[in-house]
């Protein structure tokens, strides 16, 4: 899936991914927060298989042309119309909705924010991995910057994707824990505590 090309020609090279990421950084405006989050995360899903879970962006073709522009003008990047959006998951608007129900001002760039994260939940590894951050450090900073209201919700600083889908349960009222009080669960282990890992992003992918 080629939807990142530079002057009509793939992205390619042994650190596709690496190269996208510096290709991006070089150009980009603003905030370099902002431009570090969607840089990795546009490089991460780039390299993703076809037939990888939670493949695409999560952004209308549309979105993403006005998010390049935006963030990294000049990047001469060509948007495959038909390919960068991926297919939507089930509970992916919800998470959208859930995300953006904390955000902090009002922002289009917290919509961005909201539709790659709700895309990145879709993948099998820590959130913070399947967004192309180089650590959870990142991921938490980005959750308070964006979505403060949901963030301070987060007062154990549970997993992020684990309260991501238990706010969505809580909210549905369908409990799926196994115990009341997280003290005492069996689970305790997958939703709280540390997430060493090696970053997906800057690994020669
Ligand atoms: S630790 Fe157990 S009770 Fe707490 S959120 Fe996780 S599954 Fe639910």
């Amino acid at each position: 899936m080629w939807w990142v090309m530079f002057d009509g020609k793939p992205a390619g090279g042994e650190n596709k991914a690496d190269v996208i990421y510096a290709h991006l950084m070089a150009r980009a405006m603003g905030d370099g927060f902002d431009a570090h989050v969607f840089a990795s995360n546009i490089a991460l899903a780039h390299c993703l298989d076809t037939s990888a879970p939670g493949r695409g962006l999560g952004l209308s073709p549309l979105a993403f042309r006005r998010l390049l522009d935006a963030v990294f003008p000049g990047s001469a990047i060509h948007v495959d119309l038909a390919s960068c959006s991926g297919e939507d998951a089930l509970e992916e608007a919800d998470l959208r909705a859930l995300l953006l129900s904390g955000r902090a001002r009002g922002t289009v760039i917290e919509e961005w924010m909201a539709a790659i994260l709700a895309r990145s939940c879709q993948r099998p590894n820590h959130l913070w991995q399947d967004l192309g951050l180089r650590n959870r450090g990142e991921l938490s900073e980005l959750m308070n910057r964006y979505f403060p209201g949901l963030a301070a919700l987060n007062v154990r600083d549970m997993k992020w994707k684990k309260f991501f889908y238990r706010q969505l349960c809580l909210a549905e009222n369908v409990p799926i824990c196994k115990s009341p009080v997280c003290d005492a669960c069996a689970d305790f282990a997958q939703c709280f505590g540390a997430e060493e890992a090696r970053p997906l992003l800057g690994c020669g992918i």
